[in-house]
């Protein structure tokens, strides 16, 4: 019980469910279970597998124990620049390359 809410607080389990227990993916439309998201990207978890499988297991702590710290970091940590971004990036490349040109 906690001291401060008075309230139950249920650790979630430590290990993945088993294959029989699917969640609905948001990318693919359809039921999923853990063991296709922790490979989804060519043997790599999805990049949303932390946000996808937070309220059935401690997906956190698991997947921090079974990658790498780099492999971890790069999967979920890097953001994809937002496309404006990358767009503006291209124009000034561009523009760039017409400088030297001239
Ligand atoms: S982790 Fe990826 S593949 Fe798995 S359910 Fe979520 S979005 Fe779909």
């Amino acid at each position: 019980m906690n001291k401060n809410t008075d309230t139950f607080q249920i650790d979630p389990p430590a290990n993945p469910p088993k294959d029989d227990f699917t969640i609905r993916c948001p990318r693919l439309g359809h039921q999923i279970n853990f063991s296709y998201c922790r490979s989804e990207n060519s043997g790599d978890p999805c990049f949303k597998t932390l946000d996808c499988w937070y309220p059935h297991f401690d997906v956190h702590a698991y997947l921090k124990n079974s990658l790498k710290k780099d492999e971890f970091k790069k999967i979920f940590l890097n953001k994809a620049k937002p496309k404006v971004l990358s767009l503006f990036e291209l124009i000034e490349q561009a523009k760039k390359r017409k400088e030297k040109q001239d």
